[in-house]
């Protein structure tokens, strides 16, 4: 066997990657610039590497840190820990999990007091898309709710009248929305679904591991989101993200030991050993768990009050930013660390900025911010597209470099109008285009790519390169393209970029 010369072509593999580190990139990773948290975790995970976490019975350390991270989570979200309405949990793998799992519960729940009527889940549009891959998994009809334009805010009557069906099995709300930044009304809507009977489940993904110390640490204060709003029978809270934990791990709380123990899956019906999960996998490493845990127990609530405290003094830094900058505007009034920028239209449009533009622009300066694209609600109404800036501790270190740099991509582009698409659109919408009397599967695989590279031509980024990387350094043409075209042409496109990233070489 040979060793030598394998970790060496990772380390040039990993200097391809987004710097994770340092706050150049302001989504996807959580840096708390710890660097002794990093070894920790390292540590940590190193440590149970050959365990599995399937079986907590067997590996007992498992179960400890599972109880400990969850009884953290618990205290933290200000859930009971006795009685009827004691609050219990699991580890799960990551947000989508815990967003999964909790559409399960909320199903099971619904089938048993309604057989044969086909539950559904109701949340404003700007719920994660986890709960529409929930609906789409666990095949359950999801209603999305407009939200106000111009700030990213479901209004609660609009919610509540969705609940008087009959076949509502859950109200999801979001504290806060990922989108926007936004807390949604959570106690308004937590009492009336409650006095209807319909669970309530908060996505918490995001806010979780950082609002409850917001306030504390300086920031404006946060409206109730957590168990001690009552109605609310469950939370989802991402250990992965302002938890500070390498990623594959999010905790799931539920209200009520009945309630929650829908979530397993158990056969004795196999000829194997009995099968008893929580969660979606079966054999799991352990290694994202131990890590998790060692970080929460290094850091406790003064460790995280501290880490919160440099993530308030950043976001506001960089609402003032830009609050300062001609052309664009800060949607809403976001709640927690998550900004949404958007193009200032109340100004003439010689000094308006298209926040994809101007995210090419300030990515071209060495930082990565994250176009989301423009949709438009099912009452007709169009949310802006945006560019979305996750802040982290790291962030406020870094504000020196970031800051001008938000104010020179926004002067490189001002005035300039989106990308024009429509030849593009013409050459991808055609290949979609089915003859009369042609099969319903749709184009091939092959057929789906030769159209994307007709349409945005190999230097458009659709070569797979050595290191991986596959999409083009401009990303405001793709996102044009991606929000004009029918919603399953674009996703259909999508699937067959990201499949191609990794697809096997022939
Ligand atoms: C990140 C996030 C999720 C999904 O979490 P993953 O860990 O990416 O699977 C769900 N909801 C919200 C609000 C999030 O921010």
């Amino acid at each position: 066997m040979r060793t030598d010369g394998i970790l060496d072509r990772l380390a040039t593999l990993r200097a391809a990657d987004a710097p994770t580190h340092g706050g150049r990139v302001l989504s996807y990773v959580y840096d708390p610039g710890l660097a002794e948290l990093d070894e920790l975790a390292a540590a940590a995970a190193r440590a149970v590497q050959p365990v599995n976490g399937l079986d907590p019975t067997t590996f007992t350390s498992v179960a400890v840190m599972e109880r400990e991270l969850v009884a953290f989570a618990r205290d933290m979200l200000r859930g009971t820990a006795d009685g009827p309405d004691a609050v219990v949990g699991s580890v799960t793998s990551g947000g989508t999990e815990s967003c999964l799992l909790a559409v399960k519960i909320a199903r099971d729940a619904f089938r048993e007091d309604h057989p044969g009527l086909r539950p559904r889940v109701v949340a404003p549009v700007s719920v994660h898309a986890a709960f529409r891959k929930a609906a789409q998994y666990l095949d359950v009809a999801i209603t999305l709710v407009p939200v106000d334009p111009a700030t990213g805010t479901p209004a609660a009557d609009a919610l509540l009248a969705e609940l008087d069906g009959g076949d509502v099995a859950l109200v999801v709300v979001s504290a806060p929305s990922y989108p926007h930044g936004v807390v949604d009304p959570v106690a308004e809507v937590a009492a009336a679904a409650a006095a209807r009977g319909v669970p309530v489940h908060v996505d918490a993904c995001v806010g979780g591991w950082v609002l409850p110390f917001w306030e504390g640490a300086g920031g404006e204060p946060v409206p109730a989101f957590d168990f001690s709003v009552p109605g609310v029978t469950s939370v989802s809270a991402d250990v992965h993200k302002y938890g500070y934990a390498p990623k594959g791990t999010s905790v799931l709380l539920v209200r009520g030991r009945d309630r929650q123990r829908r979530q397993f899956f158990a056969t004795t019906g196999w000829p194997g050993y009995p099968v008893v999960n929580p969660t979606t996998s079966g054999s799991r490493s352990a290694a994202p768990l131990a890590a998790a845990w060692a970080v929460s127990q290094a850091l406790g609530v003064p460790g995280y009050t501290a880490l919160t405290a440099r993530c308030v003094r950043a976001t506001r830094a960089l609402h003032a930013a830009v609050d300062r900058i001609d052309g664009l505007r800060v949607v809403g009034h976001p709640t927690g660390p998550l900004v949404a920028v958007a193009c200032d239209e109340s100004v003439p449009p010689a000094r308006q900025v298209d926040p994809h533009l101007w995210a090419d622009a300030v990515r071209s300066l060495g930082w990565v911010l994250q176009p989301q694209p423009g949709l438009t609600q099912d009452d007709g109404t169009r949310l802006p597209h945006t560019t979305h800036l996750t802040v982290t501790p790291v962030t406020e270190a870094g504000l020196d470099g970031l800051v001008p740099a938000l104010v020179a991509g926004a002067d490189a582009v001002r005035g300039e109008a989106r990308p024009d698409v429509s030849a593009v659109l013409g050459a991808l919408a055609g290949a979609f285009a089915r003859p009369a009397g042609a099969q319903a599967a749709g184009p091939s695989a092959d057929a789906v790519w030769e159209a994307l590279l007709a349409a945005l031509g190999a230097d458009g980024g659709t070569e797979r390169r050595a290191t991986g990387s596959v999409l083009p350094d401009r990303l405001a043409p793709l996102m044009a393209v991606m929000e004009v075209l029918p919603a399953p042409v674009a996703e259909r496109a999508l699937v067959e970029i990201v499949a191609r990233v990794a697809e096997a070489p022939a």
